[in-house]
């Protein structure tokens, strides 16, 4: 049934949102079918691991590149590059994150998450150096 496929090959890459950490095995669906499904163990853009099937994860392929934020300004913030999955400083483990030009001539870095959130509009530095002047 279907064409044969290496369940290997998506290992270890990104597909839109998650990034395929693992090859669980060729099991039946929950639902009861009985239809077998490659599994996988997958993070998602908070670093959050997840099990689904490599359909659900092909059906994300295409969905996203994550350059459609670059370019566009929230606030004082403009995101000028994405950055892959980095370490960002006072998150736990990986995080899709860019790389944001403030008004102020900052360089932050800012998870694609707090992006997305539309919660930002300036680079956080510069919100505290306009409020010490205020004073
Ligand atoms: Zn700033």
């Amino acid at each position: 049934m279907g064409v044969k496929i290496n369940p290997y090959d998506i290992v270890g890459t990104q597909i839109a949102d998650a990034h395929v950490e693992e090859y669980i095995g060729f099991y039946p669906e929950k639902n009861g079918k009985g239809v077998k499904r490659h599994y996988y163990r997958y993070s998602d853009v908070d670093g959050e691991t997840h099990v689904t099937t490599r359909d659900n994860l092909m059906k994300r392929k295409g969905r996203n590149d994550y350059s459609e934020l670059i370019g566009k300004r929230y606030g004082k913030i403009v995101i000028t590059k994405y950055l892959g999955r980095v370490d960002v400083p006072g998150k736990k483990g990986l995080r899709q994150a860019y790389e944001c030009q403030c008004d102020c001539g900052n360089t932050v870095i800012i998870t694609r998450k707090t992006i997305l959130s539309g919660r930002i509009n300036n680079c956080g530095h510069c919100y505290r150096i306009v409020k010490e002047e205020e004073h």
